[in-house]
């Protein structure tokens, strides 16, 4: 099963990704993750992704395509994996189509997660996440057990740089003007699912559970 996640930033999708993984037992892939990995660890790929990242702006297609590509021909891969943040773009869509067809595979699932803007600028002001293992907190809806640290591993549960009204509010202005037609392509295709994601997440995870 070959299933991406599209929704706009704080729609769910890595809180929801969880339900789908372990369902199909197949890997996730989180290209934001990936680039905030890079960075960490200081490569050539992170020292480019910051600086748009920083603004909110997407990483250029050839720089995500090309990551993706390799991370998609991996052994785990080959019985399928979830793409959550990829892709972003028509270039990226078409681009991941090609390298697909060129296996002969193609993408089975969009699960799109409909969410309105007040509730995603709500949601990622409020969010933490864990330095180490990527954990999702909220300060309102759920805390750590104890403030910073994270209940999964101890890690470090911080506020991500981007996560601020100013990059927030980019991040939306690029979601509609670059992501969103994705939503017709894959319906065009007849691969895509409406989910309701600005209610409370079991409703959501239900509906996800149901498409799967
Ligand atoms: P995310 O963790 O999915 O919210 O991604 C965080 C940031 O990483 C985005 O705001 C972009 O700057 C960058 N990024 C992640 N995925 C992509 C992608 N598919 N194309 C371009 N930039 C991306
Ligand atoms: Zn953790």
């Amino acid at each position: 099963m070959r299933v991406v996640l599209l929704g706009p930033p704080g729609a769910g999708k890595g809180t929801h990704a969880g339900i789908v993984t372990e369902t199909c037992k197949i890997p996730h892939i989180s290209t934001g993750d990936m680039f905030r990995a890079a960075i960490k660890n200081g490569t050539p790929v992170g020292l480019e992704a910051k600086s748009y990242m920083d603004k909110g702006e997407l990483v250029p297609d050839s720089v995500v395509c090309k990551m993706v590509e390799e991370r998609i021909s991996e052994a785990d891969c080959a019985n399928g994996f979830l793409l959550d943040g990829f892709p972003r773009t028509m270039a990226q869509a078409k681009a991941l189509d090609a390298a697909l067809a060129a296996k002969g595979q193609k993408i089975d699932l969009v699960i799109n997660l409909q969410c309105s803007d007040e509730v995603v600028l709500g949601r990622l002001t409020t969010r933490r996440v864990c330095r180490t293992c990527g954990a999702i907190y909220n300060v309102n809806s759920k805390p750590p057990k104890v403030e910073g640290v994270c209940d999964v591993d101890g890690g470090e549960v911080y506020q991500r740089s981007d996560d601020t009204v100013e990059t927030i509010t980019n991040r939306l202005s690029v979601y509609k003007a670059q992501t969103a037609e994705l939503i017709d392509y894959y319906k065009g295709n007849g691969v895509l699912r409406d989910v309701k994601a600005d209610v409370n997440k079991d409703e959501t995870a239900s509906a996800i559970r149901s498409l799967l």
